[in-house]
């Protein structure tokens, strides 16, 4: 299956939440638009996004005199696609970089951590990854396991040490090495939340202080997890003052608008997609055609 494919089979709820609405009179009129109002709510956008988007929609088909239903959905893919801030620097692209990736256990990060390293491998780029969840034992045995896989060298210390001395270590070697991309993978729990975001506050200031390479935050979400996504994102941006986004699971029974949801209420770009479990499955996120996907 292609990504696109895995994307679309991901988004296929809100795709056929959407479509009901756009075929269900063909004709444009007041339902019409509640029931836009609703299924955007209801795909889990958030309330002011969906009243923004759907009375710039019934603006332009006043305006341009589009009375079938039809014709308003590529109009509603401009219009969602537009509500996704842009990226100014790709950090997997623009080297030299070093990464930091955070999110609750469970979200992601290892796997992407490896699908990351898959790629620069492939690319040519020389990578280290940093291995900064020492809370957990078998973190570190995952992200050994990718690291082999990917052909890329973890760098890690003893359970129990400190995280921020990972970085340390690995920006270091990375200096000394002159490798491109540097990936830290961090703890997604620990005893409570407000240590977890001491711990990485206190890493993420270490790393760039430490890291000639400019250091970008990224969270990573599971965008099966619906609205409590977007107060957990906005736990992680208040703490860390967070760079951008990986919204993983989109393959699944996601909705995806909460994707949408996150990335324009904390105005953080989407860097990658995750479509799927193995190397492969990775996308560069283009905001046109995830909402093309989202609509149909
Ligand atoms: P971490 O705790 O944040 O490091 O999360 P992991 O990387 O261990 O991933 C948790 C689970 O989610 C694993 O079973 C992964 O295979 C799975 N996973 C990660 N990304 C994706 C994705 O894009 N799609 C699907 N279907 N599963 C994913």
């Amino acid at each position: 299956m292609g990504l696109m494919d895995s994307l679309k089979k991901g988004l296929k709820r809100s795709r056929e939440a959407i479509n009901e609405i756009f075929y269900m009179g063909g004709e444009v009129d007041e339902d019409f638009w509640e029931d836009l109002e609703d299924t955007l709510v209801m795909g889990d956008m958030g309330a002011e996004v969906a009243l923004s988007v759907t009375d710039d929609l019934r603006e332009q088909a006043a305006r341009e005199n589009l009375v079938r239903a039809d014709q308003l959905k590529d109009a509603l893919a401009r219009r969602l696609a537009a509500e996704f801030p842009a990226a100014a620097r790709d950090p997997f692209e623009d080297l030299p970089s070093c990464v930091v990736f955070v999110g609750i256990n469970g979200a992601g990060k290892t796997t992407t951590v490896g699908k990351l390293a898959g790629r620069a491998r492939d690319a040519g780029t020389s990578c280290l990854i940093g291995g900064a969840d020492t809370f957990r034992a078998a973190a570190i045995e995952q992200l050994e396991v990718w690291g082999r896989r990917a052909g890329v060298d973890v760098i890690t210390r003893e359970r129990g040490a400190d995280p921020a001395s990972v970085c340390y270590d690995v920006v270091e070697e990375a200096e000394r090495r002159g490798s491109e991309l540097v990936l830290v993978d961090t703890a997604g729990r620990l005893h409570t939340s407000a240590d977890l975001m001491r711990e990485l506050a206190k890493l993420v200031g270490v790393t760039r202080k430490r890291s000639a390479a400019p250091v970008s935050v990224v969270l990573v979400i599971d965008a099966t997890t619906g609205q409590n996504g977007l107060a957990q994102a906005r736990e992680f941006n208040d703490a860390l003052d967070l760079d951008g986004l990986i919204v993983t699971k989109l393959d699944g029974t996601a909705r995806g608008g909460i994707a949408l949801a996150i990335s324009s209420q904390l105005g953080l770009p989407i860097y990658r997609i995750g479509v799927g479990e193995s190397l492969d499955d990775l996308q560069i996120f283009d905001a046109l055609d995830f909402c093309r996907a989202l609509v149909g």
